[in-house]
């Protein structure tokens, strides 16, 4: 038998241990402290202890200071399989989940694992814990093989509002050095064959506008804030889609620039009111052959032009933005190596893609680092009702192992 299926047939026969892990995990919520949360201190602590359950004892910490999360700490965890001298392979994976969402959404409590028809549904069973465990569980496989190669799974905090306590504290702190390489298992397709080289681009742009309020029945005695920031919003949507309009088919599944408004605060609290302001938010994802500093120079200009022209005044600044790296080379040795192994582990020739999301991947490509975006997803992330395909962690942790073998 090739090293391989041995271990394909190891890591199939922990199965019911990974199941009954991510049970747990998902009953410990890791919401964040700006999402109403305590953060992921709960979370991290049970990741440590099932690290050390499963015989992976090589572990330290990043613990980034945070006044609003439990105990003052934001965790970012590192195992190392080897010894850690030589260039290591990270494997990255986020504690941090989005809140529930509408909870009557919901058909079950989002923090009490539910497993129905080959699926464990709970808030971050697919967003990212099904990495989490996949990567565990690759781990223990390749150390119960005798095996101690130079590969460090990581869980990192802060991933869902811009990893500034998480991936980001760990790159202050120097926690990588030359030569390492990242697999980030945090996005992919539902085959599996879709390997993610770059990504695109973001920019959380706030518009926010000034009118005048007043009654309902005599318009003309105020200024409908509202009005004029709609206008501005259809106005500068179509000029944005029609200006930025490359394509670049690496991308999927959206090959273009994409220029929404979406987040609207409520304004008055009766209908016989005009609203004297507006608030309204874009959420851009930027091809990273466009600048997004042209962008937003384009959307003050517009504003400014209508605040010209209705009275009302319209201002536009960042909410949060993150430049696209340069994509990272295919000829690394992580490209060719992961490709390696999801053909072997699973009979399929992976494609290299770009994508619309952000991931730790980009932070990092920053930096210089290569970095691959893997994973088998059902597109669960964020939505109510997520889960999970068990067999999907199962499959991935095969091929994480398969990969830290080499
Ligand atoms: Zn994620």
């Amino acid at each position: 038998m090739s090293s391989n299926s041995k271990l394909s047939g190891y890591v199939s026969s922990l199965e019911g241990e990974m199941i009954d892990a991510m049970k747990r995990m998902i009953s410990i919520p890791a919401i964040s402290p700006e999402s109403g949360g305590e953060g992921e201190y709960d979370r991290g602590e049970f990741l440590v202890s099932l690290l050390k359950e499963n015989g992976i004892t090589r572990v330290s910490r990043f613990d980034a200071p945070d006044r609003k999360a439990k105990h003052g700490i934001r965790p970012n965890i590192v195992a190392s399989l080897g010894n850690g001298k030589g260039p290591s392979l990270w494997v990255i994976s986020h504690m941090d989940t989005v809140p529930v969402g509408d909870r009557n959404l919901w058909k079950h409590d989002p923090f009490t694992a539910v497993v129905r028809e080959g699926k464990i549904f709970g808030r971050g069973a697919e967003d990212n814990g099904q990495s989490l465990i996949a990567s565990i569980y690759a781990a223990k496989a390749v150390i119960d093989a005798g095996l101690s190669p130079d590969v460090k799974i990581s869980f990192v905090s802060d991933e869902e509002l811009g990893s500034a306590k998480g991936i980001e504290y760990m790159l202050k702190k120097g926690a990588f050095s030359k030569g390492d390489e990242f697999l980030v298992p945090d996005s992919g397709s539902e085959r599996g064959d879709a390997i993610e080289i770059a990504e695109k681009s973001s920019l959380w742009a706030r518009v926010r506008t000034a009118g005048r309020q007043t009654h309902a029945s005599t318009p003309a005695s105020g200024l409908n804030a509202s009005l004029a920031a709609s206008r501005f919003m259809v106005f500068m949507t179509e000029y944005l889609y029609a200006k930025y309009d490359r394509k670049d088919h690496l991308f999927e599944p959206v090959p273009g620039s994409t220029f929404e408004p979406t987040k609207r605060l409520s304004n008055v609290e009766n209908v016989n009111t005009i609203p004297g302001t507006d608030e309204f938010y874009f959420d851009c994802r930027i091809l990273p052959s466009y600048r997004v500093s042209a962008i937003l120079q384009d959307m003050r200009r517009v504003a400014a032009l209508f605040s010209e022209r209705t009275g009302a005044k319209i201002r536009v600044d960042v909410f949060k933005k993150s430049t696209a790296a340069e994509p990272s080379s295919t000829s690394s040795g992580i490209f060719r190596a992961l490709a390696e192994a999801v053909k072997d582990m699973r009979g399929i020739e992976p494609r290299f893609v770009g994508i619309g999301g952000g991931t730790c991947a980009n932070i990092v490509r920053l930096r210089g680092f290569p970095a691959a975006v893997w994973s088998t997803e059902c597109g669960m992330a964020h939505q109510p009702n997520e889960y999970s395909l068990i067999r999907n962690m199962v499959e991935d942790a095969k091929v994480m192992a398969a990969l830290f073998a080499r």
